[in-house]
């Protein structure tokens, strides 16, 4: 970046920490939609900063997904995978969704979540979070998939733990969304239900948890939609975003 751009860059960002001072100041605790016309010149003076980090990651990330695609730890389900399945989305992503281990379809694919609970992901993501599925970044406890999409053994999830760390380690996310029961109970090491662990926000590492019911469970419990729902407004609003009302 040229001295230009710094200057600019430094200027824009105190102008904007004075802008959000004053609201502050004014009693507002959570931002909504600010005017474009206010953001512009920030983003415009940040953009470059952004692209560099995230270039800076997602080189950080290949490193880890070229040992994943190698990676025989755990041998049934490397003897049985197509590929790996490492993980996609924004390496700079605010939030992220973790499941619990690849599918047919993603093991064909070599995308986490692209089947029909994943086509559910991503209308929550798009059509209830109004977020879009590539600002988040989707990833598993596994890598692989189990054979006959059987639930994760508690070696292969060790086995694989190393992977997910160094993922979350890379992106930096403020918030993980676990979906499902398995998801939540390995990345917190509890065996506590998911019905009781959802509804409420839990720590790993400084990065704030929200667990709540898996996408396959809900194509076959759709009675389940309106609990999910309620989670993923706590969630929209701990991370400052408008909750609709419906
Ligand atoms: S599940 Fe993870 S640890 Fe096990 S073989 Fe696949 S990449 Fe390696």
């Amino acid at each position: 970046m040229t001295q230009q751009g710094e200057a600019a860059a430094g200027r824009a960002a105190r102008a904007m920490v004075q802008k959000l001072e004053s609201l502050h100041g004014a009693g507002v605790t959570h931002l909504g939609k600010v005017p474009w016309d206010e953001m512009r010149p920030v983003a415009a003076a940040i953009a470059p900063q952004k692209t560099a980090e995230a270039d800076r990651r997602s080189a950080a990330l290949a490193v880890v997904a070229r040992e994943v695609a190698a990676c025989t730890r755990c041998p049934e389900l490397a003897r049985n995978r197509t590929q790996t399945v490492f993980g996609v989305g924004n390496p700079c992503a605010r939030l992220a969704f973790l499941g619990e281990a690849p599918g047919a379809d993603e093991d064909r694919q070599g995308e986490p979540f692209v089947g029909r609970a994943g086509k559910l992901l991503t209308d929550m993501i798009e059509k209830g979070m109004k977020l879009e599925r590539k600002d988040v970044y989707i990833l598993n406890i596994l890598r692989c998939r189990p054979p006959g999409n059987r639930t994760p053994l508690p070696i292969e999830a060790a086995n694989c733990r190393e992977y997910l760390d160094r993922q979350l380690q890379i992106i930096r996310p403020e918030f993980i969304c676990c979906l499902g029961a398995v998801a939540a109970q390995n990345l917190l090491d509890t065996t506590v239900s998911i019905g009781k662990l959802r509804g409420r926000f839990h720590d790993y590492k400084g990065i704030k948890v929200l667990c709540t019911y898996h996408p396959a469970y809900l194509l076959r419990n759709p009675a389940a939609k309106r609990p999910t729902w309620d989670d993923l407004k706590l969630l929209m609003d701990e991370m400052g975003m408008a909750v609709p009302e419906k």
